[in-house]
């Protein structure tokens, strides 16, 4: 029959490329479902960096520094260029209350063995020439964080799955589940259902919506996030750029409707320099984005970098992120809904992506998880509505 799979992953964004791979490399029947194309959504509108620095303090270190480590083998792994290049990432501190937060965030992550260091103003010429630091007090920096092309590192990932039995099926959105007693046993499309003893939800913003087809709330919400990018130019960044404020503090979470702007800027393997971000929490899916904000975002680009003022802009988008009151992701089986995981509300996705493969993958084959996932479980977003 050929609706009926081992396992269905929907969403063909960073989480279920890898989870599509993982799973066929281990020799799962696995049906990739995407009501787009693969890298329909926040995946294919994002910087590719790979960011260890923000990363949630409280449940997520142990799986932020093992997910860190995968990079190292991953092109030789798939065979395949992903576009991986070890740029560091700075985050540049403007005020004294962010300068002690990001001290005390320091200490955590280095007795993770990550070697940041917080740099004076002073310094940061040496890593960063064309920064001007006026109003700057430093930076948070790690020389090793990284970037990869977003379509390479999917599509690298979907091709290898391909090999290894993969069947895609693009534009096929999940309208419903197939729900028997406690057990999922298929998903829904306009074309009909299909089976599988474990469904996969890598569906980023959206699953909020599949989470009312199921009955369930897992305290899900999204944020619209803005960026732009310009016309190529040579090499003019070597760091992946931020404002310390940009990776919040845990409930320090956008206002419903208000637009936070925060900067993050990088410069593409392309020479484009990929300019963001402002962001607000929206109810809806529109990807309009307000117009004042993104004179602001360009304001701070040249601030703090005078040589990007005559750059010309050439599109600019927006794209909604899921994300949760706790910054920390849905991960893992759902209570009382048996054959559904959730694998989405990443903080930063891309450098968890191999992991979270991984991962999915042990839980579908062995009903085990080679890291602690307690504090992901999806019911705890249940719990506080109730
Ligand atoms: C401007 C910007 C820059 C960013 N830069 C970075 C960065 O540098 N590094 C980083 O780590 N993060 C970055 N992010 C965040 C990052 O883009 C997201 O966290 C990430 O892409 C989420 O990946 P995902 O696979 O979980 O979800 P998505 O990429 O959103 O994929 C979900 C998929 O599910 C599909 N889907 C949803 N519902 C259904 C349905 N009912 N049926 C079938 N298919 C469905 C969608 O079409 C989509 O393809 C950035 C975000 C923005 C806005």
């Amino acid at each position: 029959m050929n609706n009926i799979f081992d396992a269905i992953v929907v969403g063909a964004g960073f989480v279920g490329a890898s989870v599509a791979y993982h799973l066929c490399t281990a020799g799962v029947k696995t049906a990739l479902f995407d009501r787009g194309l693969c890298a329909a959504a926040a995946s294919g509108a994002n910087f590719g960096n790979i960011q260890i620095m923000g990363m949630e303090l409280e449940k997520s270190v142990e799986m932020v520094t093992l997910a860190a480590k995968k990079f190292d083998t991953l092109e030789q792994e798939l065979d395949y260029s992903v576009g991986l290049r070890r740029i560091g990432g700075l985050l540049l501190i403007q005020d004294e209350e962010r300068w002690h937060s990001l001290e005390k965030r320091l200490r955590v992550i280095r007795s993770a063995g990550i070697q940041a260091e917080m740099l004076q103003a002073d310094r940061l010429r040496e890593i960063e020439p064309l920064i001007a630091p006026a109003g700057l007090l430093g930076g948070f920096y790690h020389a090793r964080e990284g970037q990869v092309d977003p379509f390479r590192f999917i599509w690298g990932h979907l091709q290898r799955a391909r090999q290894r039995g993969l069947k895609e099926f693009y534009n096929e959105e999940v309208i419903g589940f197939k729900v028997k007693g406690e057990q999922v046993e298929g998903i829904q499309t306009a074309k009909g259902i299909t089976y599988a003893e474990t469904v996969v939800l890598c569906t980023g913003a959206r699953t909020r919506l599949l989470a009312k087809m199921l009955g369930r709330d897992w305290g899900l919400s999204h944020i619209l996030g803005q960026a732009m990018v310009t016309e190529p130019v040579p090499p003019v960044l070597h760091n992946y750029i931020a404002s310390a404020s940009f990776f919040k503090r845990t409930g320090e979470n956008a206002e419903k409707g208000k637009v936070v702007t925060n900067f993050s800027f990088s410069q593409s393997p392309y020479g484009h320099l990929l300019l963001g971000e402002a962001m607000y929490e929206a109810d809806h899916f529109r990807k309009d984005v307000p117009y004042a904000s993104l004179p602001e975002v360009c304001e701070s680009a040249a601030r703090y970098f005078p040589s990007f003022r005559k750059l010309r802009v050439l599109r600019s988008w927006s794209t909604p992120v899921a994300h949760t009151a706790d910054n920390c992701p849905l991960l893992g089986p759902v209570a009382g809904l048996c054959g559904l995981i959730l694998a989405t509300a990443f903080q930063s996705t891309v450098i968890i992506a191999p992991l979270i493969g991984e991962a999915v993958m042990q839980l579908v084959t062995s009903g085990k998880c080679g890291f602690n996932i307690a504090g992901f479980s999806p019911e705890r977003g249940q719990a506080r509505e109730h």
